[in-house]
């Protein structure tokens, strides 16, 4: 069951990539992931997104379906991470991947919680700040439930 916190992303997400037209920010591991194959081509259209996988016929997936399905991913993968306090006064957290030893920087940027982490920037690029989370930033949030 999703929090508000997660559910309030989850639906800025979603809202703004409508708002936005075809603006809609793919990973396309993140879509290799959620659709169980690899991913050939990507083209977004008005309402849905046209996938030519590697292997297989090209098919169309709905932006809702992508968008939901990115945030569990997401989600799921925030809750392997720990959370460490910050080493300096800048720093709002330190989040750590114990199975590869990455880390990440969790800032502030006007009130918002930023991350230096590639999927935060390309969702940055489009959704601005306050709409972007990566999944340093949800295991952020949840640190702070907990
Ligand atoms: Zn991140």
């Amino acid at each position: 069951m999703m929090s508000q916190v997660e559910t309030l992303i989850a639906s800025k997400l979603v809202s703004d990539a409508e708002q936005q037209g075809i603006k809609l920010v793919i990973s396309r591991s993140l879509l290799s992931r959620l659709l169980g194959c690899r991913i050939k081509k990507i083209e977004v259209w008005a309402y849905v997104v046209w996938v030519l996988p590697e292997r297989g016929s090209p098919r169309f997936v709905s932006r809702n379906h992508i968008w939901n399905g990115f945030h569990e991913i997401r989600k799921k993968e925030a809750q392997v991470l720990s959370v460490h306090p910050p080493r300096h006064s800048s720093e709002l957290a330190l989040v750590v991947n114990a199975c590869n030893s990455f880390s990440f920087s969790i800032l502030s940027e006007n009130g918002h919680p930023v991350c230096e982490c590639i999927d935060f920037q390309r969702q940055r690029e489009v959704l601005g700040v306050e709409h972007s989370a990566c999944k340093h930033i949800l295991a952020y949030y949840s640190s702070l439930r907990t």
